[in-house]
């Protein structure tokens, strides 16, 4: 393989972002050296830093700095509930609604065994444990509504229904195919709401 200069390297790097291609990669890397060399060393640094400072919560799997994430750590939230997101954007958008005020799981993807995504990799052992913890009255499957989301939710649904731990699913509302992290606010809400 041929050696890249310094502007390939940087073009194929941008590239590896979700939705960039070859031209957006290359107009990005113009832009950054021709108008905005400053922010070069600070997206640098900031790569570095998220690279280096931010892990996996320990006990919901989601991006955190410390060992323990914020959510976690926080005593004031509904023990009673555990929603189950496939990734942290998810999260997000379910915190932004403010309307869930109980624990979160999050998958760091869903069932995809053609991808070779199995239970193992959405860590759904770890999960089974978290929920039989006492005083979770209920897992709320918040799993995107794509074919794979639904697979995955129906997987983890019998699971927990074998150890006896009641789920119950995001009510219908957010558009079939849709990724969480896309739907807005007022129907994230109303979809945990009527949850069933
Ligand atoms: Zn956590």
């Amino acid at each position: 393989m041929p050696l890249l200069n310094a502007l390939d390297t940087l073009i194929e790097a941008l590239k590896r972002l979700p939705g960039v291609g070859q031209k957006s990669a290359q107009r990005m890397a113009y832009h950054l050296l021709q108008h905005d060399r400053t922010a070069m060393p600070r997206l640098a640094d900031a790569l570095t830093a998220a690279s280096e400072g931010i892990r996996h919560c320990e006990r919901c799997h989601t991006f955190s700095e410390a060992p323990i994430c914020g959510v976690c750590a926080d005593t004031e939230r509904d023990g009673r509930l555990l929603c189950v997101v496939e990734t942290p954007a998810d999260q997000a958008a379910l915190e932004r609604t403010g309307s869930y005020r109980g624990y979160y799981f999050v998958l760091l993807g869903r069932l995809s065994p053609l991808d070779g995504v199995s239970t193992r990799e959405i860590g759904a052992a770890e999960l089974l444990v978290r929920a039989s913890e006492a005083g979770v009255g209920e897992v709320i499957l918040a799993t995107s509504f794509t074919a794979e989301g639904e697979a995955t939710a129906h997987v983890l649904a019998e699971a927990l229904r074998v150890r006896g731990i009641k789920s119950t699913r995001l009510a219908r509302g957010v558009p079939v195919g849709s990724e969480l992290e896309y739907v807005d606010l007022g129907t994230i809400a109303h979809a945990l709401t009527d949850r069933r």
